[in-house]
């Protein structure tokens, strides 16, 4: 059994996936430094220059947005009006819309934008849920496939030259220098797309045809050099941070949750989805002895805004958070009962950090929190 590490400035474990430790025990957390010392300035007058490029093609839409209706896709919708591109906004409909989830869509959509809200035939859908969860342990690896294919595709068959997504989480979150820059590529998606590294052809069988996928399949880099489409992050040109997004989106009428987070320390995030995204961030607890509100606190500590003992008082104070609503709506979608859904999940708990102590309870050796109360 190999115990955790916790990264000496934020509160990450060495078992999240892309993050290194150096020598003095800090995590690659450090992108707030690199930050820091960038020319914004600089990086603004480059995304002038991409958006005078872009209206120079006269397409009949210049860019496609892929938009949930959160707080990111209404800040990044903002932008581009603001810098006078006329977009045509897409949404993966997701299964789980919430009834806020559904009036911050309208709310951006009633910014000015033409939309498409994108339904996948949801016989499809929920077998597809069902199958990624039972094979990886991950019942968002439809959902990840679907929002990046659906709007490089729309932007495809539309003939639109630039898609702008929100921040870059290999760049925000710590990941390969490589992939930090503004263009977003194949590779990008198969290493941060969250799809454990597959693709929609992989999950192509005698249940699921390739054509019964098609909506999740992701351009290949040719295809889109073809169509001329270009995939780049708003969050290269401007300094992406979650607070301050939220107080831009808020103030053209974006609403947050009113009571307790959904998942992890933000109102303001995930509010548009009921049940998958929750049980997507519940299970790293299971894989990497971790959650979303790990995520969010490292953040809020890079950002200045928490000092590390804050954060892990937060932790104690919350606890593991078993999302019980949220499993049961999920089991009611895909049709399992939760012995089975736990069964299932059972599977994924890492053995290389979960033990069982000798009252029959799960543990976690050398946890971030010693007094921890574990279920
Ligand atoms: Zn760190």
């Amino acid at each position: 059994m190999t115990s955790l590490r916790y990264c000496s400035r934020c509160v990450l474990p060495s078992t999240r996936p892309g993050l290194s430790f150096d020598d003095h025990g800090n995590c690659n957390c450090a992108t707030g430094k690199v930050k820091a010392s960038i020319d914004w300035t600089a990086r603004e007058s480059a995304f002038r220059d991409l958006v005078a490029a872009t209206s120079a093609k006269g397409a009949s839409y210049d860019c496609v947005i892929p938009v949930s209706g959160g707080k990111d896709s209404t800040w990044q919708t903002i932008m581009c009006l603001e810098y006078g591109l006329k977009p045509l906004c897409v949404t993966w409909r997701t299964p789980a819309r919430s009834p806020l989830g559904q009036a911050n869509l309208d709310t951006l959509i009633g910014l000015g934008v033409d939309h498409i809200d994108f339904s996948i035939n949801p016989v499809v859908e929920r077998r597809f849920m069902l199958k990624t969860l039972e094979r990886l342990g991950s019942p968002a690896i439809p959902m990840h496939l679907a929002l990046f294919a659906i709007p490089l595709a729309v932007a495809r068959r539309f003939g639109i030259p630039l898609v702008v997504w929100g921040e870059n989480s290999a760049f925000e979150y710590g990941g390969d220098d490589a992939l930090h820059g503004p263009r977003m590529t194949r590779n990008w998606l198969l290493k941060h797309g969250v799809t454990n590294g597959t693709t929609a052809e992989d999950w192509v069988d005698d249940d699921l045809t390739a054509r019964d996928l098609e909506p999740y399949r992701w351009p290949t880099d040719v295809e889109l050099e073809e169509g001329a489409v270009q995939a780049v992050f708003l969050g290269h040109f401007f300094e992406w941070d979650p607070v301050r997004s939220f107080e831009v989106a808020k103030g053209r009428g974006f609403r947050a949750l009113e009571g307790k987070p959904k998942t992890g320390y933000y109102r303001f995030a995930d509010v548009d989805d009921e049940f998958i995204i929750t049980i997507h961030h519940w299970l790293k607890w299971y894989k990497f002895g971790f959650t979303r509100l790990w995520d969010n606190l490292s953040l809020e500590i890079r950002n200045g805004r928490l000092s590390r003992e804050e954060a892990i008082s937060i932790i104690a104070d919350r606890g593991e958070e078993r999302p019980d609503p949220e499993i049961d709506r999920f089991c009611s979608y895909t049709g399992i009962t939760r012995d089975r859904f736990f069964q299932m999940i059972e599977k994924f708990r890492n053995p290389r950090i979960w033990n069982k102590d000798q009252a029959g309870r799960w543990t976690i050796g050398d946890f971030l929190i010693t007094d921890w109360n574990w279920s």
